[in-house]
């Protein structure tokens, strides 16, 4: 089927001042040239360290933010060529899940103006429809009715994100990008989220980007998966292909760093090797050769290209391919 969501060649790069000279311009390349689709009714986790260009991503489907380059189509239309009237009835169709649900939910307003504010802003339920569609809600997120009339500093961190959850469903989305959606929670209340979200996809027809810096939780809820570094793809593949045969180093140490529940499981252990370097000043050649145990020459001075590793058949973009 066609995807949903075809993200080409985005980069988004910001200019900032560096230090206190007016020439001194400085590019950071946040998103430097991503390309990946998403099809219906799948999930695409979008995995990656923290600065490397998955929030930033998500924030320009969103229309957030403006691309610097590059073209983002949502179900047959090119989000750049938009109207406002166009895109103001486009947004219904793409809703976001925040990180963090104390920072996102407005603290004076109640559990209902907060789930029937987007209803009211899409014109999607009349005065009288409101209060009936948002216990419809409370309920399909699995939060009592009563909660309507209290407010968010009453729930704990597991209800917030219920009522972004509802408040994101209700103007009924095809895409949802949730965007670190269970980090903030505890380990015990991230799989109670995670599985209520995978009941909602079956249950609506949801389409999902799920961003997040922790592989396991990535695995547990995605089809397929991308892995960032530095602004950059560097693997994409089918969720299983990935975890079960990840080819760039980067991949795996990542999974090398996810626990193992047997013991007897071998895994290897890659051990990263100094911080994530800036990407106002991003390595020459491979971004990653600066912290690759198996780096060689070439990976200083060649940019390796997304290619289909032919014992996998994912794309990952290394030079050990070759
Ligand atoms: Fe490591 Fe070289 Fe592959 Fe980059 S291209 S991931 S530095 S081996
Ligand atoms: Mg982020």
């Amino acid at each position: 089927s066609e995807p949903l969501l075809k993200v080409e060649g985005l980069k988004k790069h910001f200019v900032s001042q560096k230090g206190f000279s007016k020439s001194s311009k400085q590019v950071v390349k946040a998103v430097d040239g991503i390309s990946f689709d998403i099809k219906p009714g799948e999930t695409f986790g979008l995995v990656g360290e923290s600065g490397c260009g998955k929030s930033t991503t998500g924030r320009m489907i969103m229309r957030m933010l403006e691309e610097t380059e590059g073209t983002i189509t949502f179900d047959g239309q090119r989000m750049d060529q938009l109207s406002g009237r166009e895109l103001k009835k486009a947004r219904k169709d793409f809703q976001m899940i925040f990180q963090d649900p104390y920072a996102s939910l407005n603290p004076r307003m109640t559990v209902r103006d907060i789930i029937a504010e987007p209803l009211i802003v899409h014109e999607m339920e009349t005065e009288n429809g409101i209060d009936a569609r948002v216990y419809e809600l409370l309920d399909t997120v699995g939060l009592p009715r009563k909660v309507a009339g209290r407010y968010p500093h009453e729930f704990s961190g597991g209800q917030r994100q219920r009522i972004g959850i509802a408040r994101a469903l209700a103007v009924r989305p095809k895409l949802i990008i949730a965007d670190e959606p269970v980090s903030a929670l505890d380990v015990s209340i991230q799989s109670q989220v995670l599985n209520l979200l995978k009941d909602l996809q079956d249950e609506f027809d949801l389409t999902y980007l799920f961003i997040a810096h922790d592989l396991s939780v990535v695995d547990f809820i995605s089809d397929r998966i991308g892995v960032m570094y530095l602004g950059k793809l560097v693997e994409v593949g089918d969720r299983e292909s990935i975890i079960q045969n990840p080819q760039h180093p980067y991949t795996r140490a990542l999974l090398s760093a996810v626990p193992v529940p047997d013991p007897r499981a071998k895994r290897e252990r890659i051990v990263l090797e100094g911080d994530l370097p800036s990407p106002s000043n991003p390595p020459s050649g491979c971004p990653f050769h600066t912290r690759c145990p198996f780096a060689w020459e070439r990976c200083v001075n060649e940019t390796p290209q997304l290619q289909t590793a032919e014992t996998t058949g994912h794309t990952a973009a290394c030079h050990l391919l070759d």
